[in-house]
């Protein structure tokens, strides 16, 4: 379930190097090779699967419980005072590396950054009923 061309493959079977700070059998974490900030963390499920949609859910459990619990050791490693903890998932998100990943970033008190509420473009207006048709939608296709 490897892809050559995969840069993170390629991670996961020792062809490139990494910082790698947690691996098992179906997960592993490393450093972001370019970070936001110290200690940004890039989680991925060993398998190539290239966005959440394609991850099979005991795997996608495993790998939140992972990132569950690095998100604790990699803000302590740093002295962080909080943490971005987000999936690009998808082209349109802003996803380069098509092998799905959850990214830790790091986050200090007056760091400059910005809350996860502005990754998106224009702010829709929906009306009530947009909402429930919306909420419906969901939940008939959940
Ligand atoms: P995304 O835009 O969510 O696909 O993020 C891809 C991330 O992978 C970026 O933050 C890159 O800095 C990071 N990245 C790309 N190549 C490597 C690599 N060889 N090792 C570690 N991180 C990488
Ligand atoms: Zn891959």
């Amino acid at each position: 379930m490897s892809n050559d061309d995969c840069i993170f493959c390629q991670i996961v079977d020792g062809d490139i190097p990494s910082h790698t700070v947690f691996e098992d059998d179906t997960a592993m974490a490393f450093l972001d090779a370019n970070p936001l900030a110290p200690g940004h963390t890039l989680v991925i499920p060993k398998a190539h699967h290239e966005t959440l949609e394609d991850v099979p859910e005991e795997t996608a459990a495993h790998v939140f419980g992972v990132l569950h619990r690095l998100n604790t050791s990699v803000q302590h490693a740093v002295d962080a005072d909080a943490a971005n903890v987000a999936f690009n998932d998808g082209e349109a998100a802003g996803q380069e590396v098509p092998h799905v990943h959850g990214h830790i970033i790091p986050r200090f008190d007056a760091d400059g950054g910005s809350p996860i509420h502005a990754v998106a473009g224009q702010r829709p207006d929906l009306t009530d009923a947009e909402l429930d048709e919306i909420a419906e939608e969901i939940h008939t296709t959940r």
